[in-house]
């Protein structure tokens, strides 16, 4: 055998499952089709500038992650996010409102009308849904359409680069339906976890809040690969996953690997178009896990050429105003220090999604004229940027269907039938980056247990 583990994909899910198994002193090849690891990880430097090419914080750190960041000597690397980025900014009427903090800010805010913040009070009362329901059937039913438009919509373009009428709400967020189910209500529910929390103890030290690091988000992958070393193969695009009688044979640009396990760890839409598995039980219903496909546009501009104070993390645009194109956009320079230099704001704006995928056929100048104007019109942007930066992801986040759930068991279905593979990354139990390094954690952690049986 060539190694114990092989491992397909360097994003934050590989090298979580590398690093498990790496140092409980399991042999590991990891094998990255790309020039570097961390998958959509990328951090860009110019003119100064650092723009997060793909995600640009990560919204608090469960014990997994907390102890790596430990044990790579990161923390003092770790940047938390600006207090100014406490405000978020929903668009009503072209006009960036905040997202109210507190209960008198509630009643004040234009964000809903009267009548709609009435609604929410009889949100215990609401009878119970279908279990397969979508996103936009479940929050529309529970709490009215308004907060659909003006919450859920901006929100989840924002996380998933989603459409909540495309989304199902027992996969994409499990918490809602739990709270459903447990307790009939979401505001009864929410209320009880908050007060329950506070006498919660749990030893294992996480971080919370948003946070990057002082160099970006890829500094987390890029320690991830030192810490491998040797073990990572970069350039090395995996072709083919072949059972054999004691384990798997690899095909790879650079030849063949056998090892005695395997974790799949790149994008799921690779399974069976690039990556081939044998299998006798067919790989069908992975091929029909959605993407959204996103477009992110990083502006920088002088810091009097906006109006707008940008006090906080970003604002999101709601398909219902529908003069708008744009998704939202990330005031980076505000979320972070050291974005941008003195004098400057660096602006990071998505476009596309699942609302408008349409816009990816743009070219990138009418992309910029289209986000420009849109920017001008919320933020008062005026001038030419001293700096553009353009980067399009094809299929950038995996969307939670109904057909999830199918997709799941089909998953599980190959796990159980293939002693020694694992599936890992942002298709299984979560997008974040958090939840795709957890994903690798425990696939790891799968195969070291199922080892100790043996
Ligand atoms: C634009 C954007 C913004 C985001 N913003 C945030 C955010 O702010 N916060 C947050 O928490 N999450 C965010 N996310 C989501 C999160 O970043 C991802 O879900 C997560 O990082 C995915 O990790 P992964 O390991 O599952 O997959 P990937 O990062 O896709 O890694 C898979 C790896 O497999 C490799 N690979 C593919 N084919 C092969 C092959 N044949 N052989 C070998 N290797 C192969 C790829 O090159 C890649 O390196 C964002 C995502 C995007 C795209």
């Amino acid at each position: 055998m060539d190694t114990q583990v092989a491992i397909i994909g360097a994003g934050i899910s590989g090298l979580a499952a590398a690093y498990r198994l790496h140092t409980s002193g399991r042999s590991v090849r990891v094998f990255e089709s790309g020039a570097q690891a961390g998958g959509v990880i990328r951090t860009h430097r110019q003119n100064g500038l650092l723009i997060e090419e793909g995600p640009n914080s990560i919204n608090g750190a469960g014990p997994a992650l907390t102890r790596v960041i430990h044990e790579l000597d990161l923390m003092e690397a770790r940047v938390s996010a600006n207090p100014d980025a406490r405000n978020r900014f929903v668009v009503r009427n072209r006009r960036p409102v905040p997202i109210p903090q507190s209960i008198p800010a509630f009643l004040r805010t234009p964000l809903l009308s009267a009548r709609a913040k009435a609604r929410l009070l009889t949100e215990p009362f609401r009878t119970r849904g279908p279990s397969d329901e979508s996103l936009a059937d479940f929050v529309a039913r529970r709490l009215g359409p308004e907060v659909l438009d003006y919450a859920v919509n901006p929100f989840v373009a924002g996380v998933y680069g989603g459409r909540p009428d495309q989304l199902a709400v027992q996969h994409a967020f499990p918490m809602l339906k739990t709270l459903e189910q447990k307790h009939g209500s979401l505001l009864v529910g929410g209320l009880r976890n908050a007060l329950g929390s506070a006498s919660d103890t749990d030893d294992a030290p996480t971080l919370s809040g948003l946070f990057s690091f002082r160099d970006g988000l890829q500094t987390l992958p890029r320690a991830l690969a030192a810490h491998l070393g040797d073990a990572l193969t970069l350039d090395c695009p995996v072709q083919q996953i072949t059972p054999t009688a004691d384990g798997w044979m690899l095909t790879h640009a650079n030849g063949t690997t056998r090892a005695e396990s395997v974790v799949y760890a790149a994008p799921l839409h690779q399974l069976g178009d690039g990556i081939a598995l044998d299998t006798p039980l067919g790989l069908d219903p992975l091929h029909n896990l959605p993407y959204a496909p996103m477009r992110s546009v990083s502006l920088a501009v002088p810091k009097d050429a906006v109006s707008h104070p940008l006090d906080g993390f970003g604002m999101l645009v709601p398909a219902a105003e529908s003069d708008l194109r744009i998704l939202g956009t990330i005031f980076a320079s505000t979320l972070f220090p050291g974005r941008a230099p003195e004098g400057q704001v660096l602006l990071t704006t998505f476009v596309g999604g699942a609302r408008h995928p349409e816009h990816m056929e743009l070219s990138t100048d009418a992309t910029e004229a289209m986000v420009q104007r849109d920017l001008d019109r919320l933020l008062g942007l005026s001038g030419t940027p001293t700096y553009v930066h353009h980067v399009t992801w094809p299929r950038a986040i995996p969307q939670y269907t109904a057909a999830h759930g199918h997709l799941q068991g089909r998953l599980d279905a190959l796990e159980a039938a293939h002693s020694g593979l694992r599936f890992a990354g942002n298709y299984r139990t979560g997008i974040s980056v958090e939840d795709a390094f957890d994903s690798g954690w425990q696939a790891a952690g799968m195969l070291a247990t199922a080892d100790a049986r043996d």
